[in-house]
């Protein structure tokens, strides 16, 4: 959490604007360390027969509902979660009191959303019926199970080999990957989950998207003077994911770190670039 910190004052002096969100972001991040630091997660099964599949069909092993989620912590870090939400934008700050009151009069059952933390139907529901934005109470569902998943996934990263996955899904939960990492001296290439935090490898010139190999319609652009950062772009379905070369910078909070390069978003969606999954940060 300390280099945390750091980091973020370091992002906070060279781009002064982001100042606020990252602001936001160590509070999140300090309330879900204090979770995890106590949570009572189940180990997620595992069948033999998943981890064949895994290696001959291509399939993920487990769905979304399938982790095990202390709901309780989940819970508490939800509250925790909603208080810091006041502080944020007034947007933020408004729809967090309409569903602290919502709580309140037993219109909305905090619990039985994060039971059913996977069920995006539910949530569409819920702030349907409310009147809410499904954005932010989607963001807070996500962040308070957010521990639980990775402590699951953490917990059984020696069990299982992903080497020859090599696609652009996720090979745990199915999800599509959020950013792409470079690492280790000959620069292979790994995706990380958008949901479950999972890194596996990938082709160094691949769309994880479209699975585009022709390497006349795969480009990528960096930042002036900063060569950790690039943008890869398919120009086969124009969409792109962001780069992070972990050579260069030793290890970094990869979601802090595309948060704070959304300027790169930015031009790639000038350029006409869609980016699958957007940073949840920014929503
Ligand atoms: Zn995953
Ligand atoms: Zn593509």
């Amino acid at each position: 959490m300390e280099t945390l910190r750091k980091r973020i004052q370091q992002i906070k002096k060279k781009r002064p604007g982001y100042g606020e969100i990252l602001d936001f972001y160590q509070k999140v991040k300090e309330e879900q360390e204090k979770t995890k630091a106590s949570l009572q997660v189940d180990p997620i099964p595992l069948k033999k027969e998943w981890k064949d599949l895994l290696k001959k069909e291509g399939f993920s092993l487990i769905e979304k509902k399938d982790f095990p989620v202390d709901v309780e912590a989940s819970c508490s870090l939800f509250r925790s979660l909603c208080e810091i939400g006041k502080d944020a934008n007034p947007h933020m700050a408004e729809q967090v009191k309409k569903i602290e009151e919502n709580i309140r009069n037993k219109r909305m059952d905090l619990k039985g959303l994060l039971k059913e933390f996977f069920n995006e139907q539910k949530v569409e529901q819920t702030t349907h019926e409310l009147g809410l934005d499904k954005k932010v109470l989607l963001f807070l569902i996500d962040n308070s199970v957010k521990p639980s998943i990775e402590a699951g996934v953490e917990r059984f990263l020696n069990e299982i080999d992903t080497e020859t996955w090599m696609k652009g899904y996720c090979p745990i939960c199915g999800s599509l990957p959020f950013l792409s990492l470079l690492k280790e001296e000959v620069g292979k290439r790994f995706l990380l989950c958008s949901y479950c935090g999972y890194q596996w490898r990938i082709d160094r010139m691949i769309c994880p998207f479209c699975d585009n190999k022709e390497l006349g319609s795969l480009h990528y652009f960096y930042a002036e003077g900063e060569e950790t950062y690039r943008i890869d772009l398919c120009d086969k379905c124009h969409q792109y994911i962001k780069t992070i070369d972990l050579r260069t910078s030793g290890e970094l909070d990869l979601p802090l770190e595309d948060l704070a390069t959304l300027h790169l978003d930015i031009s790639a969606s000038q350029k006409g670039y869609k980016r699958p999954v957007p940073n949840p940060w920014t929503a």
